[in-house]
């Protein structure tokens, strides 16, 4: 199922845990509602970026984000948060960076660095109905506000 002009459902269902463990991560038609509006956040920032965006989790039924080792409160669940690179546009704290500045015109509820030493990591992004335009770092550190 196409959810935006750029983003397909599957992207936001994949998961090598799920498939590794015997999970059926399949949302709901409220969930898939959910991603449709976290799809069409990532296309706002598919169009600053101007690059196209990978994500790597979107949706995660219960025991698949208990298998991964995240919080039940995690907006992960509700289909209303995405862990994405954009290689193409630069590191995740590039990235992260970049949306920084522009929270309120993207809509963003809460973006967090997620990990981002040593090359690697990944941006969080959330949408909803009430958005915090927060942002967050977290690493092996631990968890600071800003992206940092
Ligand atoms: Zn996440």
């Amino acid at each position: 199922m196409q959810l935006t002009d750029h983003f397909h459902l599957s992207e936001f269902t994949a998961s090598e845990t799920a498939e590794r463990r015997g999970i059926d991560n399949t949302p709901s038609a409220e969930i898939i509602e959910a991603l449709r509006r976290t799809a069409q956040g990532l296309e706002r920032i598919r169009t600053l970026l101007g690059r196209p965006i990978h994500v790597t989790s979107g949706y995660r039924c219960l025991e698949l984000n208990r298998a991964v080792g995240s919080k039940d409160t995690s907006q992960h669940l509700l289909g209303e948060a995405a862990d994405f690179i954009c290689p193409q546009y630069g590191t995740p704290r590039v990235v992260a960076e970049r949306i920084a500045k522009k929270l309120v015109s993207l809509g963003v509820d809460q973006l967090i660095l997620e990990f981002a030493s040593k090359g690697g990591g990944w941006v969080h992004v959330s949408f909803s109905s009430k958005p915090r335009h927060a942002t967050l770092t977290i690493d092996a550190s631990g968890t600071r506000a800003g992206i940092v």
